[in-house]
């Protein structure tokens, strides 16, 4: 029998193999237990047992199949016999061991490290900073031992490094110690009966020539490409044993790799014919979500629906895991099966935010162990959080949650309004806390005692914040971790989900890695460890839960291999994703590396294209799909198929690229609101204000949400001051401070003075610097400088007396349309000393606008953009009026007075009577014009036209 086998890529791996072995091996009994298979991966095995079910349709047993990695274990893990010169056994030693975790390998490293090439570590740098370090020099040893690198091709290296590559003096360090590095990290795998990957398969090599694998009659190694030497080795040793038979797909003389491989082994990979008769369609998308579509369009549309009820005859190749949700969203809508072999990533689980945001909590807790308010509603408001049934039901928890929000945030009242920075029994004492939530739980007909509340309270504060301060070690931190994890397995939604069983299952493993890891009872800093978990976390990826023989597959380009299907559609076919090359090697010098006969990044690119071209030639339709904008290009694997096609048919137009777009239809942004009769009846029973009629100026949708629907803005105490609040905030400070001079004449002398800011002091510490961090000295010394400034110009204005300090009015207007009622509130009144009155409206932000001069108002449409662009603001002509009336005989005026440049504009310009009297004609005229639009029925509150003001506005989620 040939033991070099070649078939071509256009045939199907698995069927041949089926039909080798029954060919060869069958027997009478269909027994092939005696034939060991190995592959490349786990995959092929199952597919080769289906098809040698489906072919002998009886009973059988199958052959011993092994990926590579199971085949080495096996090599390394079982006794063996090793006979002496006189034929005798004079040992039989098999390894007991398991693989190291990666966090142990690291940690190890880490401490070899900081052995020999210390330097490196220079300026205290923590194991969790030089993690990445640690993965990258663990890759550089397996990569030597994978190859067989002797420890005398490394001297030299050691020897250059003492010179100095052009890299940093750590890097020299680290190279020139490398030998004591890779050595110690040996010793220390065997000392402790753990094995890396790269051992694993260095140890195999020198064990093959004892093995003699009698309890097989053949070993076939199917469709291996490119080989570590350590394989070679093995395989080269098989070879000579006379057990081995080789089957290769693709012949030496096309393939560098295949070649290199054969001259070692020492024999010859035939030739092999036959070209591939796919049909080739390539698509173009614009971006990930464009390539799904074009996925969806070819399943339903481009493979005829007879073969998709074969639907193990397709595959869809996905070269990256962040197509994988899009992608299954999309295709998942026709019902069918499939299989996905990527995993998906633990970093957008929303067990990983929770475990961000515990990180996060811990991290901005202040030292006098107060928490970040904000940190610590997060982690409450997470879901798995949220819905814990601790008492008898999770309503109970996710009320109080609630309400502790509602309280810290001021929307209920409470002690702890507003507090940035807060102790967990603070809100634990805030017995309102839990009132409002029993009312609330009463409501639906859950009644609990506020105790038990508490006890709710108290639990989750335990479980989340307490149990994580002042850790020291990792089995502190994994004994944490798993009472976390036992409390959201029993009490939370987690486990609904079935894909969160995989999660949570790999957690565990984690807590148990940590647990028994070799420093598990070192001293590490709380943070360190958080760092070092979600390092962890975040490159784990978790399988999907699924059949891998049933349904559509959906494989990355390697887990193809061995596989032949009908309908290939490959995704994102760009360069960076097909071939995938890390060109960029982050710590070994490229010179090293080829000094050391490792070229990998070659070697790569002809590893990605055998695979990608084994794969489509032997399908009967290919679907190729790339991404093209400005950062993607297309893959040379697809030049490559186009250029052979240019060849063969010696035209340059081969075929037509379908450009994928969407049809969009864009729905006119901003929908205007009909008035019903009951709105309008409602509208003409309101009390208006001057604000409410320039919210209506500004903009008709606006006033809809805000007055007729009632919708308004929560204060949010705990998010960044607003300039409203701010506003507020110096409003009173002055209503209160001046209400001593209310009916007198104001004293502004040291006295006052040393009153005033004492006041401004002590209102400032509560209500701005409790809400602010570190930088509120700034905004107190803005608001102090401008209110000296304030009382300076005070001290100059002549006033008789204060005759009232934001005090409550009510008018009326009678129009045409009926009476409307307005209420209002003026900042401040003054009879100044010649007897005249004024009315003053603070302003504090840059919004507040006053009406134009007679001369440009004389001729304004009555229209509401005309209104709002030459009166602004109905406020000071609306006090005026009112105010006028409470004072007929004295002459009045009204004026803005600006808080922050002492500016004070008048309303009345020209205190010629006629003058007034026109102005405020012209305001009343335009009120009486705004209600009338406002009544009518047949208006609708339409959107403003400026889109600017619209970034600004809290509706725009509703428009
Ligand atoms: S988003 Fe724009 S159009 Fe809509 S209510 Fe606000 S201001 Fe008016």
């Amino acid at each position: 029998m040939e033991r070099v086998i070649t078939w071509s890529f256009k045939e199907n791996f698995i069927e041949n193999l089926a039909q080798f072995l029954i060919e060869n091996f069958a027997g009478k009994d269909n027994d092939f237990s005696r034939v060991l298979c190995v592959f490349g991966g786990k995959r092929p095995g199952l597919f080769l047992k289906q098809r040698l079910s489906q072919k002998i349709k009886k009973s059988f047993y199958p052959p011993v199949i092994y990926s590579m990695d199971e085949f080495i274990e096996y090599i390394v893990k079982y006794p063996f016999k090793i006979f002496n010169s006189e034929g005798e056994t004079v040992e039989g030693k098999s390894l007991v061991f398991k693989k190291i975790s990666e966090i142990d390998a690291c940690y190890f490293i880490y401490i070899i490290t900081q052995e020999f090439a210390g330097e490196i570590l220079r300026g205290q740098r923590q194991f969790s900073e030089f993690l990445p370090w640690a993965r990258e020099i663990i890759s550089f040893i397996e990569q030597m031992d994978l190859e067989n690198i002797p420890n005398e091709a490394l001297a030299h290296i050691q020897k250059s490094a003492e010179i100095g590559y052009e890299v940093p003096q750590s890097i020299n360090l680290l190279l020139q110690n490398i030998i004591n590095i890779r050595n110690k990290y040996h010793s220390f795998l065997r000392k402790n009966n753990v094995y890396s990957r790269g051992l694993m398969y260095l140890d195999a090599t020198k064990i093959v020539p004892y093995r003699e694998f009698e309890e097989f009659e053949t070993i076939i190694f199917c469709n291996f490409f490119y080989l570590h030497t350590t394989e070679r080795d093995i395989f080269k040793e098989i070879y000579k044993k006379k057990k081995g038979i080789f089957i290769f797909q693709n012949s030496d003389d096309k393939w560098s790799v295949l070649e290199e491989n054969a001259k070692y082994l020492g024999f010859k990979i035939p030739s092999c014919r036959g070209h591939p008769q796919y049909k080739l369609s390539i698509y173009q998308g614009f971006d990930l979500h464009s390539q799904v579509c074009i996925v969806n369009y070819i399943l339903n549309n481009e493979i005829k629906s007879n073969e998709v009820k074969n639907k193990e005859n397709t595959v869809i190749v996905v070269p990256s895991s962040e197509a994988i949700i899009p992608l299954l969203t999309e295709i998942t809508s026709q019902g069918k099966e499939f299989n996905v072999s990527l995993g998906y990533p633990f970093r957008k689980s929303s067990l990983f935010t929770l475990f961000a945001t515990l990180l996060k909590v811990q991290e901005s807790r202040r030292k006098d162990g107060k928490y970040y308010a904000h940190d610590y509603l997060k982690l409450l408001r997470h879901p798995l959080i949220k819905n814990l049934k601790i008492f008898h039901s999770s309503a109970v928890t996710r009320v109080i949650v609630h309400k502790i929000e509602e309280v810290l945030k001021g929307i209920l009242p409470g002690s702890i309004n507003g507090s940035l920075f807060l102790n967990l029994e603070e809100i634990e004492n805030e017995e309102k806390i839990y009132w409002y939530a029993l009312e609330t739980l009463q409501n639906m007909n859950i009644y609990v005692k506020v105790e038990e509340c508490k006890t709710v309270l108290t639990q989750i504060h335990n479980l989340l914040f307490q149990k994580w301060e002042d850790l020291v070690n990792f089995s502190e931190f994994a004994d944490n971790l798993e009472y976390l994890l036992n409390t959201l397995v029993e009490k939370s939604k987690l486990i609904k989900f079935p894909f969160n069983l995989k999660f949570v299952e790999k957690l565990y493993l984690i807590k148990e890695q940590l647990k028994s890891s070799l420093f598990c009872k070192e001293r590490f800093t709380s943070r360190e460890m958080w760092e070092v978990f979600l390092h962890h976390l975040e490159g784990e990826m978790i399988p999907f839960i699924g059949s891998p023989l049933k349904g559509t597959q959906i494989l990355g380009l390697f887990e193809t291999r061995s596989l032949s299907f009908d309908n290939v559609i490959v995704m994102d076919v760009n360069e960076s994703l097909l071939p995938r090359l890390k060109i960029y090697e982050p710590l070994i010098p490229r010179e090293v590396m080829l000094n050391l006969g490792l070229n990998r990044l070659e070697k790569e690119e002809e590893i990605q294209r055998y695979q990608f071209m084994r794969l489509i030639s032997g399908a009967k339709k290919v679907y190729l799909i790339y991404q093209q904008t400005q950062e993607k290009e297309r893959s040379r694997f697809i030049e490559e198929l186009l250029w052979e096609k240019q060849k063969a048919t010696n035209k340059l137009e081969v075929t037509t690229i379908p450009k994928v777009s969407f049809l969009l239809k864009i729905s006119s942004h901003h929908k205007e609101v009909k008035k019903t009769q009951e709105m309008v009846d409602f509208l003409k029973q309101q009390v208006y204000s001057a604000t409410s009629i320039d919210t209506y100026v500004d903009c008709p949708l606006k006033f809809f949400y805000r007055y007729v629907l009632g919708l308004k803005e929560r204060e949010n105490l705990l998010g960044e001051l607003e300039t409203s609040y701010l506003g507020r905030f110096l409003h009173e400070l002055l209503r209160d401070t001046m209400e001593r001079f209310k009916g007198k004449r104001p004293v502004i002398d040291a006295q006052f003075k040393k009153y005033f800011f004492k006041e401004l002091e002590e209102r400032f510490e509560k209500k701005i610097a409790s809400r602010m961090k570190s930088d509120s000295f700034l905004l107190k010394k803005i608001i102090t400088t401008r209110m000296e400034r304030f009382l300076e110009c005070e001290k100059r204005r002549n006033v008789a007396r204060i005759i009232c300090l934001e005090e409550p009015g009510y008018g009326r207007l009678n129009f045409s349309p009926g009476t409307i009622e307005i209420s209002y509130v003026v900042d401040r009144i003054d009879e100044l000393e010649d007897g005249s009155i004024v009315i003053i409206d603070y302003k504090t932000g840059s919004t507040n606008m006053i009406p134009k001069e007679l001369r440009e108002l004389e001729n304004i449409k009555m229209e509401r953009c005309f209104l709002r662009e030459n009166i602004g603001s109905f406020q000071l002509p609306l006090y005026y009026h009112f105010i006028s009336q409470k004072f007929p005989a004295l002459e009045i005026n009204a004026e803005l007075y600006n808080l922050r440049t002492m500016e004070r504009e008048l309303f009345i310009k020209n205190p010629h009577p006629s003058y007034k009297e026109k102005v405020i004609a012209i305001c009343i005229n335009a009120l009486q014009n705004l209600f009338g639009e406002l009544f009518n029925p047949e208006i609708p509150f339409q959107p403003d036209d400026d889109a600017q003001k619209c970034k600004f506005c809290p509706f725009t989620s509703f428009c």
